[in-house]
């Protein structure tokens, strides 16, 4: 029998839905390679071997009894910041150990409607902090290309779950590119897609005006089956849009006959490494072959959008995690005076979470509000104009996913700024609220896989999917699987 483990999640579809394969065979398969690869990997938090087995069983018979649901018994993991009813959801922080939510958050909930079943709960950078996954209580995530380096973050124990066959897709979130990146330095698809498509509710905050739930699999078809899940308006999170759900599947068309691709020069820059930029060069050159119409633009103001990010972003991160003090959430350090317990009490957050707490505090103080949180806001807005009026002439824009390939355990941990920068060229999309697609488009002489971006207008989803979908249908990267560990 071929491996199971590094099907993509639409293959699974079909040959659970054949016949082919039973849910239970599929998940001891995870069980297993998770049992063999993980201990070295480190990306899941919690395994749920029990329960996913009983649930694959259920499934199982459910089918043979006329369910006619396609995704049960897909065995997906979810990344540990999206709140699962009776199980640990600890953020990748101390602070949460132990934190039994008492609710799904709306994506699990509808997932599990639709019958995918939870093999656990994945391993990410405390509070989706971070670019590299090194920033977990839970210790670090390895890249399974290259057990050396990083999988990119905050969603890198999905991306390498993923990529390692460990489940058949995965769950992150995307404040600022952290499912577009762990997606590009693991060899993956993944979708961040509008700000509002997909329920918040559920998803423990770090930056409400910036993050998103997004899958993440092997090819961008996994990926729409599993948005068409999650996407819709939920009652329980007000800012998730009233729009109708499209059919994504029945919009993978393969043609990208006159689409205009747009190619802004600022994400072309010199500080993107050259094997990254001749990857994405030979992409642009595939999608010309298919009769697309490449055209260049600039997006001036996206030399703003990292500050613009690190400003918004820490400031809603202090306002946020200001509710882990010890009385309404995380262990309390009981120190009898107040001031000594939450000092205390807030000790247990990771060095990365303290240093966004202190300058989003900062930014967010009297006298200095106005000059950065207010002029942040300010550049914010005419970045997402600046976005609208290229989509004026342009339907999608193709760039690097990341400026590099992934870097080395600990090569940059002792230095934030150069983390901040694996960020470039993903933040942009979240600042305008627009939705990206990461997918792999090449490898480094290294080994490593590269990834290419493409962004469109808000809720045109379908549009960039139909573009990844068309490439993934004339070349092979996303196919490509890394040894497993030993
Ligand atoms: N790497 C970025 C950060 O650390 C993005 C994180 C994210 O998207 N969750 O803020």
């Amino acid at each position: 029998m071929t491996d199971l483990t590094h099907l993509s999640l639409t293959d699974v579809i079909h040959k659970l839905n054949s016949g082919e394969v039973s849910a239970v065979d599929l998940t001891q398969a995870y069980l297993d390679a998770i049992e063999k690869q993980d201990k070295q990997i480190n990306s899941y938090i919690t395994v749920l071997h029990n329960e996913v087995l009983l649930e694959a069983r259920a499934a199982d018979e459910a089918r043979a009894n006329g369910d006619p649901r396609p995704m049960l018994g897909v065995p997906i993991g979810i990344k540990d910041v999206l709140s699962t009813k009776g199980v640990e959801t600890t953020c990748g922080s101390k602070i949460l150990a132990g934190y039994k939510p008492i609710f799904d958050a709306t994506c699990v909930a509808r997932l599990k409607e639709a019958g995918v079943v939870i093999l656990g709960k994945i391993n990410m950078d405390e509070f989706a902090m971070g670019s590299s996954n090194e920033n977990s209580a839970y210790g670090p995530v390895r890249n399974p290309w290259n057990m050396d380096h990083v999988p990119g973050g905050s969603s890198g124990g999905s991306g390498a779950a993923v990529a390692a066959g460990l489940c058949a897709g995965s769950l992150g979130t995307d404040t600022g590119g952290s499912v577009r990146l762990p997606a590009s330095y693991c060899g993956i698809t993944a979708l961040k897609p509008t700000y509002g498509r997909i329920s918040r509710y559920g998803l423990i905050a770090f930056g409400s005006s910036l993050d998103c739930v997004g899958p993440m699999a092997r090819t961008v078809e996994d990926t729409a089956w599993l948005l068409q899940v999650m996407a819709g308006h939920d009652p329980m999170d007000s800012t998730s849009m009233k729009i109708d759900v499209p059919d994504y599947r029945s919009e993978l068309t393969g043609d990208v006959k006159g689409l205009k691709m747009g190619l802004p020069k600022e994400y072309f820059s010199d500080a993107v490494d050259p094997e990254v930029m001749q990857a994405v060069r030979a992409a642009i050159a595939e999608y010309e072959a298919m009769g697309a119409e490449i055209v260049d633009i600039s997006l001036p103001y996206s030399d703003y959008s990292l500050a613009v990010y690190y400003i918004i972003a820490t400031s809603e991160a202090s306002s946020n995690l200001a509710r882990f003090d010890g009385i309404r959430y995380g262990p309390k350090v009981d120190k009898g005076d107040m001031w000594d317990t939450y000092r205390a009490t807030r000790a247990q957050f990771g060095e990365e979470v303290k240093r966004r707490i202190m300058l989003g505090t900062y930014t967010l103080s009297a006298g200095y509000y106005d000059a950065y949180y207010g002029k942040a806001q300010g550049v914010r807005t005419l970045i997402k104009q600046e976005f609208e009026q290229a989509f004026e002439s342009v339907d999608v824009i193709l760039t690097p996913t990341a400026p590099n390939t992934a870097f080395k355990l600990g090569e940059n941990i002792d230095d934030p700024l150069q983390l901040y920068l694996a960020d470039v060229l993903t933040v942009g999309a979240n600042l305008a609220g627009i939705p990206g697609l990461a997918l792999p488009c090449g490898f480094s002489s290294a080994g490593m896989p590269i990834g290419m971006q493409i962004m469109g207008p808000q809720f045109a989803e379908s549009t960039i999917m139909r573009a990844g979908h068309a490439y993934q249908q004339v070349t092979e990267w996303h196919k490509r699987v890394p040894e497993p560990v030993a």
